[in-house]
């Protein structure tokens, strides 16, 4: 089995499971137990908060444990629009958002009565500085923006874009920064608040960050105990807490070394498909080496990743988390790519741990498909 599918999840690292095993058995105690065993898994837990605080150049009470990214976006938008209603219910965010950025605004809007612009990309899958410009109003209390698209890769310029934003309005700024962590430079600086998961840079699945900058309130989603400074509660998960600090070390520590690797992977795919028939690549050399979107023309989406899967080959069409809903790319749609290559769209994402004979046989296999799909 060939696997392609890394911005999707990644396996686990050994250095994260050994660690969180030895967690699990020893320090199982309630972090706000006030007792021995309780005190040891909270000491545990925080000395890893100060870690990540450290990794990522933020204070250590900026640093919130989630249960997944996904409810990290759900906290920053959620939370912020509650919080800051009074100031005005306009929303601005990407029409190529994450299905949590893009849920959670859509029920804002219907549900709680605010206002939500969704901003245009270009071909590249960027936004651009002017329509945030053309969107930004009075009444705009915040901006969600993504860092890295999951099916293009394209990186956007969060720091322009949140500069403006700080500089022409009272709005904060909100990045998911899921598929950008450990693979590109984070731009914490510029922004309000940050989301992150573990499950993309080879920790656990259900354990995800939100960074808050410490001006910035949030009415609560889960009113419960004291956890998380009350913005959480629910007995906090410390072992998987705990060993996000070790997942995050990891990531970075090796950042630039794998992303050269996977840079001279990514040209080479791009370089195998450009000379395939009936193949036109969809993401843009300036977006991040680690996800590659092409379009076969002559075969749909669905058609292409069964023959894929029935060779060995794990990629996706789209984004994971509307992987069930019809094979149309939203995000190839707004790139104005067209209807045929939203519908035939081809997602591999690759990793340190990619080998180049895999993206060979993949080409291959590829090759095989494209044909046997002619002769029919
Ligand atoms: N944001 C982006 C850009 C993602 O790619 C994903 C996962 O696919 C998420 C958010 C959600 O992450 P999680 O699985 O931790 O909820």
């Amino acid at each position: 089995m060939v696997y392609l599918d890394y911005a999707a999840t990644t396996p686990l690292n050994d250095e994260v499971l050994n660690a969180y095993t030895k967690l699990l058995k020893q320090y199982y105690g309630n972090s706000d137990s006030l007792h021995a065993l309780g005190r040891e898994a909270a000491k545990l837990m925080e000395t890893a908060r100060e870690q990540i605080s450290d990794l990522l150049s933020v204070r250590k009470e900026e640093v919130l444990f989630t249960s997944c990214a996904s409810e990290a976006n759900n906290l920053a938008l959620k939370g912020y629009a509650f919080h800051y209603q009074k100031r005005g219910k306009h929303l601005i965010t990407t029409a190529v958002e994450h299905s949590s950025v893009l849920h959670t605004m859509e029920q804002l809007e219907k549900q709680f009565g605010f206002e939500v612009s969704y901003l245009p990309v270009n071909e590249q899958g960027k936004v651009e500085l002017e329509s945030l410009k053309q969107a930004l109003r009075k009444d705009t209390i915040l901006v969600s923006c993504m860092l890295v698209n999951n099916e293009s890769g394209a990186i956007n310029d969060i720091s322009v874009l949140a500069d403006y934003v700080h500089a022409f309005s009272r709005a904060a700024f909100h990045m998911d920064g899921v598929q950008g962590l450990g693979k590109v430079e984070l731009p914490l600086d510029a922004v309000d608040m940050a989301t992150f998961s573990a499950h993309k840079i080879y920790g656990l699945k259900g354990s995800g960050l939100l960074i808050k900058k410490q001006h910035v309130e949030l009415l609560p989603l889960i009113s419960a105990g004291q956890q998380e400074q009350g913005l959480r509660g629910g007995t906090s998960n410390s072992p998987v807490n705990t060993v996000f600090a070790k997942t995050l070390r990891l990531a970075l520590e090796k950042q630039a070394e794998h992303t050269a690797y996977v840079k001279g992977l990514n040209d080479y795919l791009r370089e195998e498909l450009a000379k395939l028939d009936h193949i036109i690549i969809n993401s843009d050399p300036s977006g991040s080496p680690y996800i590659l979107n092409f379009s076969c023309l002559k075969i749909g989406s669905e058609i292409m990743l069964n023959a894929l899967d029935e060779r060995g080959f794990c990629v996706s069409a789209q984004s994971t988390c509307a992987s069930h809903t019809k094979a149309h790319s939203y995000v190839l749609s707004a790139m104005g790519l067209g209807e045929v290559r939203a519908t035939h769209a081809v997602r591999v994402s690759l990793s340190h741990l990619t080998k180049q004979s895999e993206l060979t046989s993949f080409i291959e296999a590829l090759k095989e498909i494209i044909h046997d799909y002619q002769i029919r």
